[in-house]
């Protein structure tokens, strides 16, 4: 078992995203088994009955998945897990436990959060199969997440604001949240679809089609990590602050649409030295024109 902070034993009609599926497709490398395993990560927040743990880990082994990342279960280790994983104990006996869902994802470059109903937060929301493809295709060099809410609430709006997109399975729309287990079950049978398609669908930077190297895969190689993100949005948002740029209003607004577009460029760390870079000036300016006014702000 990994030992972290502990041990214990589409909305699919929507046009944006059918328009990114066909723009998207393209041809690149296979992720082979082994890295599928090791770089796809299944990540579950504040799972509330140890049973859907269980049976979460035997949906990872039957798709050929391992790694099971809990972020604060209610109960773990316990009977009921152990009961429901039946022959995959291994996944549940190297399941890391994590305090937060931000140290679960910190080495991750691709991070996906499946909710059972669309949000008023600024996210994209993929189909299922160009989740997967979409993972599989960063994984042949990265590791990714996907993450799955808690049985009686699901993934907190902060929570999806950690992740670059969220993933809806298109259920019944009058019944649509699924057994926490079945929704790992199903999305990590797409991966499973996409590892068996040698990645034959994979997204793109742009429309560009053909076989040679995925554009995509050459940025994602070098894309900043989750942890590396964050800093930077945790600067930005002090930066917004120092410039008084939100005037008294709530910064939640301007920041999930910030979150949103620097999300979407899969920035490499260079990239975010660089804007860290102008953050730093701005911030010096802010400090500057605080001591020239005599508005509170320090000098340098
Ligand atoms: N009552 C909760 C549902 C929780 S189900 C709510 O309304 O949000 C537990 C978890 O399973 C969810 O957080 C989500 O990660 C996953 N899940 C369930 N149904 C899903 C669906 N239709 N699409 C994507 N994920 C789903």
């Amino acid at each position: 078992m990994r030992d972290v902070i502990g041990r214990g034993k589409e909305r699919c009609g929507s046009v944006a995203a059918a328009q990114f599926t066909i723009r998207c497709m393209q041809p690149v490398p296979a992720t082979d088994p082994e890295t599928f395993a090791e770089r796809v990560r299944i990540v579950l927040v504040g799972t509330q009955h140890p049973g859907n743990i269980g049976s979460a880990a035997r949906a990872l082994k039957t798709m050929g998945l391992r790694r099971l990342l809990l972020v604060a279960p209610e109960r773990f280790p316990d009977m009921a897990a152990d009961a429901m994983a039946a022959g995959a104990g291994d996944v549940l006996a190297t399941a890391e436990v994590h305090e937060t869902l931000a140290g679960a994802l910190a080495d991750c470059r691709l991070v996906l959060g499946c909710s059972a109903r669309s949000r008023r937060v600024a996210l994209d929301e993929l189909p299922p199969r160009v989740a997967a493809a979409r993972l599989l295709a960063t994984a042949s060099t990265a590791p990714v997440a996907l993450v799955f809410g808690r049985e009686r609430t699901g993934l907190t709006n902060d929570e999806l604001q950690l992740c670059h997109a969220s993933v809806h399975i298109p259920a019944n729309p009058d019944y649509s949240s699924l057994n926490l287990a079945a929704a790992v079950q199903v999305m990590t049978y797409e991966l499973r679809l996409a590892l068996l398609a040698g990645g034959a669908a994979q997204p793109a930077a742009d429309g560009d089609a053909g076989a040679r190297p995925s554009p995509n895969a050459v940025a994602v190689a070098s894309a900043a990590d989750h942890a590396q993100l964050e800093g930077f949005f945790a600067q930005l948002g002090d930066t917004l602050d120092a410039i008084d740029f939100h005037k008294g209003r709530s910064p939640d607004s301007a920041m999930r649409k910030l979150r949103r577009i620097f999300l979407r460029c899969d920035l490499d760390p260079r990239e975010l030295r660089l804007l860290r870079g102008i953050l730093a000036d701005a911030q010096r300016m802010a400090r500057l024109a605080g001591g020239a006014t005599g508005a509170g702000g320090g000098v340098l």
